[in-house]
């Protein structure tokens, strides 16, 4: 599930930087499902939705599980941005490739 490719395929940028790499967005992933949980929250204050604490915490449980695979990935693309630099050069070689 949310297997991150090893490399990338127009560039050849290694995605794995070391071995489980990809650990590190589990810290990310929490950041992520406390935010998601927060917007779920005050989503049913906005529809003003008397749910009680119970249907509050099974609605946030509920829309975790249901984007869980979304966070994950987003979670490892946020993880990967924090050590990968944009290269220009990079950038350009590639584009002119794709359109020549
Ligand atoms: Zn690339």
């Amino acid at each position: 599930m949310n297997k991150v490719k090893e490399h990338c395929s127009k560039c050849g940028l290694k995605y794995s930087i070391e071995p489980s790499f990809y650990i590190g967005a589990m810290y990310v992933s929490y950041a992520v499902g406390v935010a998601v949980a927060i917007a779920v929250f005050v989503l049913t204050l906005i529809f003003g939705m008397d749910l009680g604490p119970g249907g509050i915490l099974l609605s946030i449980v509920g829309t975790l599980v249901l984007t869980m695979p979304y966070i994950g990935a987003v979670s490892k693309s946020i993880w990967a941005h924090f050590f990968f630099k944009y290269n220009p050069k990079i950038a350009t070689k590639v584009s002119n490739e794709s359109r020549a």
